[in-house]
C-alpha cells in the first residue's frame, strides 16, 4: 500500500506548509490519525456506520448497454448511491468521527459547490458535532440548495465576502476561525489535498471503495480489472477507487481531468496537464499557475472538478508512471451524460460524466473488465443539464 513517509511525502510531491500558528494542531493530527484510525474502537464505529447509514458496500453493476455499445465489459461503482449523492460521505463521517476521538469540540470546514459542506453538515447532525461551514458569498448564490441544506442539517454557514467570494476566500476564512481555537477545532478537508497528515487520512477512507470493487469482482469471478477509470478534481474518489490496484501492474489506473473548454484555452482545470511544481493549501503538488507563478482561475461546467490543484499522490503517481492522465471537456462531459443516462438510466453527476467520457478515449478489448467509478448522482446539475439539452 501507498502510504506517505513520516514528513507526508509521496516522492517529492506533498508536505505539510502551514502557518507558525497551526504547527502545535496539524502536529497532533499527525501524532494521533494513525493510532486513532487503525484501532478496533473506531473500525468498528466506522464501518457500522459505512453499512448501516451510507449504505455500504455500494452495488458494482454491470451496465450492459454501455458495454455493448464499447464493444467491452464496464462495470459501474455506484457512489452515487452513497446517502447524500455522492462518495464524500465516506471521509466526511471517518473524520468528524476522528475529531471526536481526539476530543474536539467543533467541526469547520469549507466548501465550493457546497458538496462537501453538505457531507460534513450531515455528519456533524449524526455525530452530534457544532458545525461551522465557510462558503464564498458568490458561490451560496449559486448553490442555493446546498446552502439550505446544510442550514436545515444544523450547520452555521459563513459567507466568505473577500477577495472573489468563492472557495479560495471561504478556505482563508476557515484557515482564520481554526487559528483562533486550534484546541478545539477540527478542520475537516474534503479531498485528498491539504498539508499532511490530510491526504493520508483522507484516502485511508476513501479507499473503501477499491477494497470493495476487488472483492465484487471476485464474486463475479475475475480476478484482477483491466482498468479503472475516475475523475479527478483533488482526487479523492479517484485514489478510493485506484488504491488496491495501485501495486499490481496489470490494472490501468486512468485519472479524468476537466478540460473545462479545452486544454489550450484559459478556461481549463487540467492540472496535470498544464500544472508545474508548486504549493496550494499546504501541501507541494502540480498547480496551474499564470507565467508569473500566480495561481490561475480555473473553469470546469463541473464545481467539483474546477480546482487549479491536485492532490500530492496523483503528481507521484502521475510522475511514476503507475496512471494515466487524461482530459474530457465541457462539452465531451455533456455528451457523455446524456448517453449514460439514455442507455442505463442514471443521471450522473457532471463531475462523474468526466470519466464516462473517457471511454471515448481508450480502445478495448471484448473480455476486459472496465470498472469505472460513477462519484456522484446528478440531481445538483439538473439546471445545467435543462439549459444545455433545453428541456422546457
Ligand atoms: C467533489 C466531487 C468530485 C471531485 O472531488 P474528488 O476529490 O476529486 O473526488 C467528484 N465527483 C463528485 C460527485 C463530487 O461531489
Amino acid at each position: 500500500m501507498i502510504r506517505p513517509n513520516k514528513n507526508g511525502y509521496y516522492g517529492e510531491y506533498g508536505g505539510a506548509f502551514v502557518p507558525e500558528m497551526l504547527y502545535q494542531n496539524v502536529n497532533e493530527l499527525q501524532e494521533n490519525y494513525e493510532k486513532i484510525i487503525f484501532s478496533e474502537n473506531f473500525q468498528k464505529e466506522y464501518k457500522n456506520y459505512l453499512k448501516n447509514y451510507v449504505g455500504r458496500p455500494t452495488p458494482l453493476y454491470e451496465a450492459r448497454n454501455l458495454s455493448q455499445k464499447y464493444g467491452t465489459k464496464i462495470y459501474l461503482k455506484r457512489e452515487d448511491l452513497c446517502h447524500t449523492g455522492a462518495h464524500k460521505i465516506n471521509n466526511a463521517i471517518g473524520q468528524v468521527l476522528l475529531a471526536k476521538y481526539m476530543g474536539k469540540k467543533k467541526i469547520i470546514a469549507e466548501t465550493g459547490a457546497g458538496q462537501h459542506g453538505v457531507a460534513t453538515a450531515t455528519a456533524c447532525a449524526l455525530l452530534n458535532m457544532p458545525c461551522e461551514i465557510f462558503m464564498g458569498e458568490k458561490d451560496m448564490e449559486r448553490q442555493k440548495l446546498n446552502v439550505l441544506r446544510m442550514k436545515m442539517l444544523g450547520s452555521k454557514v459563513t459567507p466568505a465576502v473577500s477577495g472573489s467570494k468563492t472557495l479560495k476566500d471561504a478556505t482563508n476564512e476557515a484557515i482564520r476561525a481554526w487559528i483562533q481555537d486550534p484546541q478545539n477545532t477540527y478542520y475537516v478537508i474534503g479531498s485528498v489535498v491539504g498539508p499532511h497528515p490530510y491526504p493520508d487520512i483522507v484516502t485511508l477512507f476513501q479507499s473503501i471503495i477499491s477494497q470493495e470493487i476487488n472483492s465484487q469482482l471476485h464474486e463475479y469471478g475475475y480476478e484482477l480489472p483491466n482498468y479503472v477509470i475516475a475523475c479527478v478534481g483533488g482526487g479523492s474518489n479517484a485514489i478510493g477507487a485506484f488504491y488496491q490496484f495501485i501495486s499490481n501492474s496489470f490494472t490501468k489506473l486512468i485519472a479524468v481531468e476537466a478540460a473545462g473548454e479545452g486544454i489550450h484555452t484559459p478556461k481549463t482545470a487540467a492540472t496535470i496537464a498544464l500544472g508545474k511544481k508548486g504549493i496550494l493549501h499546504g501541501s507541494l503538488s502540480y498547480l496551474i499557475q499564470t507565467e508569473d507563478g500566480q495561481i490561475f482561475e480555473p473553469h470546469s461546467i463541473s464545481a467539483g472538478l474546477d480546482y487549479p490543484g491536485i492532490g500530492p499522490i496523483h503528481s507521484y503517481l502521475h510522475d511514476a508512471k503507475l496512471s494515466q492522465v487524461l482530459s474530457a471537456t465541457d462539452q465531451e462531459a455533456l455528451e457523455a451524460a446524456l448517453e449514460l443516462t439514455q442507455l442505463e438510466g442514471i443521471i450522473p453527476a457532471l463531475e462523474s460524466a468526466h470519466a464516462i467520457a473517457a471511454l471515448k478515449k481508450l480502445t478495448f478489448q471484448p473480455n476486459e473488465i472496465v470498472v469505472i467509478n460513477l462519484s456522484g448522482r446528478g440531481d445538483k446539475d439538473m439546471n445545467t443539464y435543462q439549459q444545455v439539452f433545453q428541456y422546457e
